[in-house]
């Protein structure tokens, strides 16, 4: 059969610019084609080939016997293996594909949907992007023919929820297999850092549930966020090779390359033509962008949405001159050079490095993905003035900034539009999220780099802030202050610097903050002068949520059964509508009722405990007997002096020292015990490589583990212990677990926070102070449930003053724990060891304010003894309550909020 006669048509999905160099010829599928393209090609297929496509329709496994059929086509065919070498490894290979199989019949399906509806399109452009597994996620998430027959019987009493995921465990266990094993041998995606990247992975989860045409943008690293390894009490850093077995969640679209330049110059012509007109940027080395696309299933619908990851490859284009002189090696190598792109994660959290590897991300992955959109739009052929109807597009921090100079030069240099009708364009299709307020996370680029390795770039940007300081002068005539304080331009450090914040702000139509506390907080302090100039409608807030399928229903599956009985939703409705939760509040104090959720939380902390079993060489921490009336305290982050695990440790140690001196006063161990009761403190989180201070603070927190663990005196009443590798897989393991964790940020330095509502949605309660969400989760769940304490953000400017100048010590508890640190109790040999925690504090200014909030913090966590030991009703009361009233913090409802208020956009729901 010859496909030869077939117009040239572009696919959504798998075609290229036809114009761009080095394409090969594609096979065409029937997907992603606007209705006229698809009746075009329909009279060039011979009626034959058309009978035989439709007999051989691929479909959707339904039953248990299909799957278990598809799962070893599979295993035979796929992965060439057979019964007698059917390991987990492969099983979970095969299940995959065969999961993946049905997903992408909906995906081609979505796509198709939303080509023929033309709606509105959001991009979500994130450098990070921290998924976790697929497999578990996909099952819960995703709907087998059968499921959807059942959703249209409606007066039917619908099967228990998640059919499709009880189908295959049974499947799998018929074939011999425990798909909880299964589960365990996929690599998590760890393309990400932390709260950002985890952002990211539950918006796309909540964007393809709520039927969005939406999908996210960003670098498939071969190396994802280091593998955390504690030995003799550091941390060490291993790489991340998760692609080592071929990832069955990404479908290669080799026959897409989209050429990137970098470096070269820009041929301004004979007469030396304006900045402002088509300009011609004369590329010095290239590399082809090559997309991967992850399928992200909604819940309870059929919409697949998708992730596209960018990998850098070498151009075909061969350097002959190197060649010719015999300089073979070499010309391989700068071939080698431009994987190098993708090659690896960034491993800052809130920290800016500055190196030029990364701003070459940055540009790659702004420009193919811009490619990507651009190209899309021109098949619409509508005007270009209608860009910002047809397309949204949120950064996700200053990352993607140049996405924004890059759609200008393509407007302008390209597509030749005039600047200020090129720039409307691109002011109305973009928007900005801010993360941080903290002064060594805002990026900034020297204008050296920026401008040798993006020089067309780095002059649009200049007349960008040209046209911006302008327009500012016109509206503040002679404020010469103010002209420098917003220019992008940083004039006054040693280099010149482009402020990326600034350029997002003025390329922008919208620029959100995380959470109230945080959104209020930027219009006040480093945007101050953009409210003055813009107004304050430019500014506005969209509180984070996190995705409950993930965070209840995969992670703490007990308490989602629970829930489901007890508000009588047997087809878990309420994972898309989380009021329904506070049904639960009724029950609050329902002694039957508090028994059942305390056996769930106890099972999830057993879990907990076999998987610190399992970590800690086969030896238990925490005795099983114990477990019951063991307080679970659990702080699971990235490690940041801003997050203040020191703070956290410091507190153990006061308890372990206090603990110590009740007995040597003769206090018998009951008496002991009445003041501080059995608790388990629970650390895990990476520090970025190269964070001195950060890394101290882990090795305090083992040091400390390793002396109070074995100290016989105090007959586990108190335990220290650091889980190593802290990532998504571990997170749903750990989160149900807590009783108690601990978001204690310095007031106004945590934008918002998402672990805080990871752990109250599944029962544990909070310490922590007034900043970022938790504000937020006291007004929903009621400050009665919650432990806060410390200073406000308000007060944070005069108190870091006082250290400053004048210099009034710690208070006598605190005093007494940097004593001991001081004395070598945590490092006999090597009493220095701690040194510069302690001057941190002492002598450094207490930047973060943890002398200020100690004893606040000891006293509310000697309350939180109190009410987990002798009112435990009381305590389960308000674990109840907190779940009852979370509804709000769910990824669903940010995005609905982003939809209404940002984007402009609507769901394409299936029929
Ligand atoms: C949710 C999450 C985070 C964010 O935690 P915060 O306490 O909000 O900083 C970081 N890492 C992982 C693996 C997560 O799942």
């Amino acid at each position: 059969m010859s496909f030869g006669r077939r117009p040239s048509l572009s696919n959504d999905l798998i075609s290229e610019d036809p114009n761009a160099p080095h394409v090969p010829r594609l096979t065409r599928r029937l997907t992603g084609f606007l209705p006229q393209e698809i009746k075009a090609i329909e009279t060039t297929i011979p009626a034959q080939s058309r009978e035989i496509w439709n007999k051989h329709k691929v479909q959707k496994f339904n039953t248990a016997d299909e799957f278990q059929e598809r799962f070893i086509s599979h295993v035979e065919w796929t992965l060439a293996r057979s019964l007698y070498n059917c390991d987990d490894l492969a099983a979970y290979q095969a299940t995959s594909q065969s999961v993946r199989d049905n997903l992408v019949i909906d995906w081609n399906k979505t796509q198709q949907r939303q080509t023929a509806r033309d709606p509105k399109r959001v991009y979500y452009l994130s450098l990070e992007f921290l998924m976790g597994r697929a497999l578990d996620n996909a099952l819960i998430n995703m709907r087998t023919d059968t499921d959807v027959r059942d959703v249209g019987d409606t007066d039917e009493t619908l099967t228990k929820g998640n059919t499709s995921r009880e189908m295959i465990k049974n499947a799998m266990n018929e074939l011999g297999f425990k798909l909880e094993d299964i589960l365990d041998e996929e690599p998590d995606a760890a393309l990400g850092n932390g709260g950002l990247g985890r952002l990211a992975a539950c918006f796309v989860d909540s964007m393809a549930t709520g039927n969005y045409p939406a999908w996210g943008y960003g670098l498939r690293y071969q190396y994802g966020i280091f593998a955390q390894k504690i030995i003799n009490g550091y941390q060490v850093e291993t790489p991340d090779y998760w692609l080592n077995f071929t990832n069955p969640w990404e479908i290669e679209r080799a026959e897409i390359q989209v050429p990137i330049n970098f470096y070269g110059y820009v041929d301004r012509g004979q007469n030396e033509k304006s900045t402002l007109e088509p300009s011609d940027w004369i590329g010095g080395e290239r590399v082809l962008a090559v997309p991967y696309d992850m399928p992200i299933p909604g819940f309870k619908t059929s919409t697949v949405n998708n992730l596209r990851l960018w990998s850098a490859k070498p151009t075909t284009e061969f350097d002959f001159k190197k060649f010719n002189n015999g300089d073979y090696k070499n010309s391989v190598e700068e071939q080698q050079r431009a994987e190098s792109i993708t090659a690896v994660l960034y491993p800052n959290d809130n920290f800016l490095q500055g190196k030029e590897l990364r701003l070459k991300q940055q540009y790659f992955w702004c420009a193919a993905s811009l490619h990507d959109i651009v190209r899309r739009f021109k098949k619409g052929k509508r005007a270009w003035s209608e860009f910002p109807d047809a397309i949204a597009i949120q950064i996700n921090d200053t990352h993607p900034t140049l996405a924004i100079v890059e759609l200008q030069r393509i407007l302008v240099d390209l597509e030749k539009l005039d600047w200020h009708e090129a720039w409307k364009i691109v002011t109305s299709t973009f928007a900005f999220t801010n993360h941080t307020v903290m002064q060594e996370a805002l990026e900034k680029w020297p204008i050296s780099l920026l401008g040798r390795l993006l020089p067309r770039h780095l002059e649009i940007i200049y007349d960008i802030n040209w046209f911006f300081l302008q327009d500012v002068e016109k509206k503040f005539p002679h404020d010469m202050d103010l002209l420098s304080r917003v220019s992008v331009i940083e004039e006054s450090s040693q280099e010149r610097q482009v402020r990326m914040a600034y350029l997002a702000i003025i390329g922008s139509h919208k620029v959100n903050g995380v959470a109230e506390l945080h959104s209020d907080l930027i219009k006040t302090t480093i945007f101050k002068d953009f409210v003055k100039i813009y107004g304050s409608n430019k500014f506005t807030n969209v509180t984070n949520g996190i995705t409950p399928r993930r965070w209840l229903k995969q992670a703490n599956p007990k308490l989602a059964q629970l829930i489901s009985e007890t508000i009588n939703d047997p087809e878990d409705n309420y994972l898309l509508d989380m009021s329904k939760l506070t049904q639960l509040s009724k029950y609050a104090e329902d002694e039957k009722f508090q028994k059942k959720w305390n056996d769930v939380k106890q099972f999830n902390k057993q879990r907990l405990a076999d998987l610190i079993k399992k970590l800690n060489n086969g030896v238990d921490i925490i005795e099983r007997d114990h477990i019951r009336n063991t307080l679970f305290d659990i702080q699971v982050k990235r490690i940041h002096e801003y997050k203040r695990q020191q703070m956290n440790i410091f507190g153990v140690i006061h308890r372990y020292l206090t603990m110590k001196e009740l007995l040597q006063s003769g206090a018998s161990i009951e008496e002991v015990v009445k003041k501080y009761p059995r608790k388990v403190s629970i650390f895990g989180g990476k520090s970025a490589p190269g964070y001195y201070m950060a890394k101290l603070i882990i090795k305090l927190i083992n040091s400390v583990a390793d002396v109070v663990n074995n100290d016989k005196e105090i007959q586990d009443l108190l335990k220290v212990y650091f889980i190593p590798d802290y990532n998504v897989s571990k997170a749903e393991i750990i989160t149900p677990a807590s009783d108690l964790s601990e978001h204690i940020s310095t007031a106004g330095t945590e934008a918002s926070g998402t672990s805080n509502m990871k752990f109250v949605m599944n029962g544990g309660l909070i310490i922590g102070t007034v900043d970022g969400a938790n504000v937020e989760i006291t007004r929903e769940i009621g400050e009665d449930n919650i432990f806060l304490f410390g200073n406000l953000a308000e007060n944070v400017d005069e108190l870091r003053y006082k250290h400053q100048f004048h210099n009034e010590g710690v208070p006598a508890s605190l005093a007494k724990v940097l004593d001991a640190m001081q004395n070598g109790a945590f490092s006999p040999q090597n009493h220095s060891e701690f040194m510069p925690l302690i001057d941190s504090i002492k002598s450094h200014g207490d930047y973060y304010l943890v002398s200020d909030d100690f004893e606040a913090y000891i006293s509310t966590q000697e309350l939180v003894d109190q009410v987990y030991h002798k009112d435990k009703k009381e305590w389960l009361k308000k674990s109840i309550l907190s779940v009852a009233n979370i509804g709000f913090f769910s990824s669903d409802r940010c995005i609905e909020e982003y939809a209404d208020t940002i984007w402009n956009a609507e769901p394409v729901k299936p029929e």
